[in-house]
């Protein structure tokens, strides 16, 4: 006996929580909004600890890109990307694409960070990586708490996602609107 259990905004997916929060063209809006709040705490935390954060814009060939933030103090810069994943086994793959990115795109924060007059043997990356139901990288967790962020700090940003999660679901349920057009690649921020 199968039952229809079709995302009711008209998705071809499984209406689960996973889908309805991380995938559904419903709450697309919502993860925007939540990776905004999560860069903004992280961001104003990363000041408060003595780091200069700028969120550069950078046009490639598939249109603006913005890399969240680029953190410099002193002659060292160090470049944060925020994503919000869909699943908890996939925290340090999600990382590992992220700098894949750079090393492919090498011109990318180097060219900022050269502007800034820091060596390059000085940059590092890391990630603000947690999955939409508060799960972090803890390598990356150790990343932050290095950069002077405090256990508190990560901890609002926990809240903060799973606030954004909770708040998706919870628009999912009072739209009506459905989808009309073919599937899009979504799921992470
Ligand atoms: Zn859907």
């Amino acid at each position: 006996m199968s039952r229809d259990v079709k995302c009711r905004a008209g998705c071809q997916e499984t209406e689960t929580a996973a889908h309805v929060i991380q995938n559904c063209h419903r709450t697309h809006g919502g993860r925007v909004l939540r990776h905004n709040a999560v860069c903004h705490v992280l961001a104003a935390g990363l000041r408060r600890a003595g780091w200069s954060v700028e969120e550069p814009v950078i046009p490639t060939r598939e249109g603006n890109r913005k890399p969240d933030m680029v953190c410099y103090k002193e002659d060292t810069a160090t470049v944060i990307d925020t994503q919000i994943v869909s699943a908890d086994s996939s925290l340090n793959d999600s990382h590992q694409r992220k700098r894949n990115y750079y090393a492919k795109n090498p011109d990318e924060p180097p060219k900022l960070v050269e502007k800034l007059g820091i060596d390059l043997k000085n940059l590092t990356f890391t990630s603000c990586t947690v999955s939409w139901r508060g799960v972090w990288a803890t390598k990356l967790q150790e990343d932050l708490l290095r950069m002077g962020l405090t256990k508190n700090l990560l901890s609002s940003i926990t809240t903060r996602v799973l606030q954004g999660s909770h708040t998706n679901w919870s628009r999912f349920n009072r739209m009506t609107n459905m989808k009309h057009r073919s599937p899009t690649r979504e799921g992470i921020g």
